[in-house]
């Protein structure tokens, strides 16, 4: 019988730390990672055979849950008409009509590979029109990989207490400027004394790679208005964000013009796909039009299109979705505030749409610092519980908590029940 310890001891010998992206190794809650089998709607199953409600979603692209029969026949389809050609098909420019047709914003983009690429490329776009070198962009908030979003970023940086990467040069990091979220006052200080050599505010308009936080009305009102005064360009990160919090993403949501989008996750359909994109002007700064210069092999790939297509089409003609996952989210957050409540453990849980975070800690969290305040340790000692329950949560604190639309009112009940029989054996706050 397969087993995943053994699959994992494998993986060793050849992978860094046996996964391909840090945050699986499972380090930060105490537990080695399960091999996935297969994922089936609202479910996971992994190599020995155990069933959990998955509530990661591949960390957000699967809105529409796992192996969603449109989606995989669109794929099947594709990829039977050949899976890559290195030349434009009719299928990207459906994709970016679909993209334009929610989100006006974006009159203009380009597809590329991951949401890494989609920033860097955003990034360099924006240096390259405002000839200038430095970003701003906001501590915890987390925009993919590359040298200079590397700096007080989110997600496994968070996870690991990172400041920032080895290997990213000092002197790349020093045009990278950063800022408490949630912090206007920081944000007009910081911007008085080097707004005019900012070349870009990055953002994630809402934060999901320190946990769920959510932006106050007066931070989104700054971001409206002081980039632009000094020159400086606002790229809206919603690679979580896009088609998950409603079809105009975040920007839709807080009626906020940034200057570039980028997006990934959903739009992919949980192939690697993500997108940049903005004002025309902008965009048309790319080469072959303009000096900026941005390519790749593999973008607006066939196949990864068409699960894209087929994810925002369905989208597109059931919007009921959104209003449905707000409610099952809300079902679900109301009840585990309750189990864990009933344990005696203060706690805070976000919740916007069907992205939500339980956090160990009794305070209002609105950035890095008060995220930090949770109990970490507490964090594995539930994800450990959940899992054995079988409920697939993030094995990390700082991440953000999915449903998908393949959950109903059954499959919220089903992992509510599950994990109240596992939090039996739960500790409970040691009396001081
Ligand atoms: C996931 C994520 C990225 C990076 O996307 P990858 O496809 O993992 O490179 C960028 N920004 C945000 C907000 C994300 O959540």
């Amino acid at each position: 019988m397969l087993d995943s310890s053994a699959l994992y001891k494998e993986a060793l010998k050849l992978i860094p730390g046996g996964v391909n992206s840090p945050v699986r190794a499972g380090q930060a809650v105490g537990a080695e990672p399960k091999f996935v089998a297969r994922g089936q709607g609202a479910y996971i199953f992994d190599v020995e055979g155990q069933k959990y409600v998955d509530f990661v979603g591949s960390w957000g692209p699967l809105i529409l849950g796992h192996a969603y029969s449109p989606v995989v026949e669109a794929i099947a389809e594709a990829a039977r008409l050949g899976s890559s050609f290195g030349a434009p098909t009719e299928a990207e420019t459906k994709l970016a009509t679909l993209i334009h047709s929610h989100l006006p914003n974006v009159p203009m983009l380009r597809l590329v590979n991951s949401g890494t690429e989609a920033a860097m490329s955003a990034i360099r776009l924006a240096r390259g029109a405002t000839s200038r070198d430095k970003i701003l962009k906001f501590t915890g908030c987390y925009h993919g990989h590359a040298d200079s979003l590397l700096v007080a970023a989110g997600s496994g940086l968070a996870t690991f207490s990172l400041p920032s990467s080895l290997g990213t040069p000092k002197s790349l990091a020093e045009l990278t400027i950063t800022c408490p979220y949630n912090d206007p006052e920081s944000l007009k200080e910081l911007l008085a004394k080097a707004g005019d050599q900012i070349a870009a505010v990055i953002v994630e308009l809402v934060a999901g790679n320190m946990g769920l936080v959510l932006p106050k009305p007066e931070f989104i009102e700054a971001l409206k208005t002081l980039p632009q005064k000094y020159g400086a360009l606002l790229i809206a990160d919603e690679v979580i964000t896009g088609f998950r919090v409603g079809f105009g993403g975040a920007q839709g949501l807080y009626s906020l013009k940034p200057d570039l989008t980028i997006l990934g996750k959903i739009i992919g359909g949980g192939l690697p796909l993500a997108a940049f994109g903005g004002r025309r002007d902008l965009m048309e700064q790319l080469a072959p039009l303009g000096g900026v210069y941005q390519a790749g092999t593999l973008s607006g790939n066939p196949v990864a299109v068409a699960a894209g297509l087929a994810t925002l089409e369905t989208l597109t003609a059931n919007p009921q979705i959104y209003i449905d996952l707000t409610a099952l989210t809300e079902k679900w957050t109301t009840g585990l505030s309750s189990l864990i409540e009933a344990k005696g453990w203060p706690h805070t849980i976000t919740r916007l749409g069907s992205m939500n975070t339980l956090f160990f800690s009794p305070d209002p969290v609105y950035d890095l610092a008060s995220a930090q305040k949770s109990d970490t340790r507490l964090y594995g000692a539930y994800f450990r519980t959940a899992r054995a329950s079988g409920v697939w949560l993030p094995p990390s604190q700082f991440e953000t908590t999915f449903l998908s639309a393949a959950f109903t009112e059954a499959t919220v009940n089903e992992a509510l029940a599950r994990l109240e029989i596992g939090l039996k054996n739960f500790p409970s706050p040691p009396i001081n």
